[in-house]
């Protein structure tokens, strides 16, 4: 069975730790099984992705490798384990902006190998592929594209200093101006409100060697509980995977981020109200839209939380416990996911 998974960060590698134990595959950690009749593949959003201090830092990527090899900080969900800050301490030291995304010392080695290899011309997939020899996921991570995608938020001029910004943006006529989405989300943790969030560089980006490929052989499409937005909207707008996940044999099963009209973690709703959608699990289910009946939609199956109810024209809708507690929980949410597609496990 080949399960293609979209994911962003956090949300997106913990549900592929569910992935993983739900087809009895090793834990974190634990390598990949040779012997096993089971693929995964996540197709990871690489909209976040950022140039800080000359480094090429890749957030979902690394969040996705660092929780399935072993090496992620449990407690706060992102980065290494077992981190020091000497680095960025002297970076402050310096002055040296921006001051607000930190760069953990054990972490900033990932991103050395990662710049040099793309200085060197090597394209992101086989940087990828390359930091996963060591990590050892146990699933086929790929990046959506090997182009350039960065999500810009744009925000009222007043509000957003320039200074200590990402890079250096020019305000608008009308008053705006666009920022890297770390720097909403990182330094003004997505309080100021989003006039727009655009994919820069989606429209001429192609998806990553593999990607077509792997959602068309593929015997269930999963979209994980990520940010409906800024992770799955991100790979979504990559021309040609929207097409692939519309056209595919494989049943289409989403799992909703959001449980009794919140987010988990995190500001997504935020991001929902930017593009003019509801914080519920059915505003979600909708924008996702069914596959059969809505113009550019790729679901077949919607998963809510025990409790929330949702309609979605053209999908079916089942509600089971969606909190991602810990590994058996989860994979008792992929379980739920594959019976709702139709797919069986033996
Ligand atoms: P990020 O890239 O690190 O922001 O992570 P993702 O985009 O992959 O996932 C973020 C989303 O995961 C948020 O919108 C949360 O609502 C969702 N999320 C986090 N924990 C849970 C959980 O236990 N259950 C469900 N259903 N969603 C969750
Ligand atoms: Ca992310």
């Amino acid at each position: 069975m080949k399960v293609v998974v979209l994911v962003g960060g956090v949300g997106g590698a913990r549900f592929l730790l569910g992935v993983k134990a739900a087809l009895g595959l090793p834990g974190p950690g634990k390598g990949t099984q040779e012997n096993s009749s089971h693929e995964v593949v996540a197709v990871v959003n690489i909209g976040d992705d950022v140039w800080m201090h000359g480094l090429r830092v890749c957030p979902d990527l690394d969040t996705c490798m660092y929780t399935l090899g072993g090496g992620i900080d449990t407690e706060r969900g992102w980065g290494r384990a077992g981190e020091t800050w000497a680095v960025k301490e002297e970076l402050a030291a310096y002055g040296a902006e921006p001051t607000w995304f930190g760069l953990g010392d054990r972490d900033i080695a990932t991103h050395l190998v990662r710049s040099r290899m793309l200085r060197a011309g090597y394209p992101l997939s086989a940087v990828t592929e390359a930091l996963c020899a060591r990590w050892q996921p146990g699933v086929t991570l790929l990046p959506m594209s090997d182009d350039r995608v960065e999500t810009h938020v744009v925000v009222d001029a007043q509000g957003a200093d320039p200074a200590g910004g990402a890079e250096a943006e020019e305000v608008s006529p009308d008053g705006r101006r666009a920022i890297h989405f770390q720097e909403w989300w990182v330094r003004h943790h997505a309080a100021l409100p989003a006039r727009a969030i655009v994919p820069v560089g989606a429209e001429e980006a192609k998806p990553a060697p593999g990607v077509l490929e792997a959602i068309a052989s593929a015997d269930a499409v999963l979209l994980a509980p990520s940010n409906p937005v800024v992770s799955v909207g991100t790979i979504l707008a990559v021309p040609g995977i929207r097409e692939a996940i519309r056209q595919t044999s494989a049943p289409v099963v989403g799992i909703s981020p959001i449980i009794g009209g919140r987010p988990l973690r995190g500001m997504a709703d935020a991001c929902l109200t930017a593009i003019g959608v509801d914080t519920t699990a059915e505003a979600v289910g909708r924008h996702y839209g069914s596959r059969k009946c809505s113009a550019g939609g790729i679901l077949d199956g919607w998963l809510v939380h025990s409790g929330d109810t949702a309609e979605v024209p053209g999908v079916a809708v089942r509600a089971v416990p969606l909190l991602m507690s810990d590994v058996a929980a989860t994979a008792d949410m992929v379980r739920a996911a594959l019976d709702l597609a139709g797919v069986s496990l033996d």
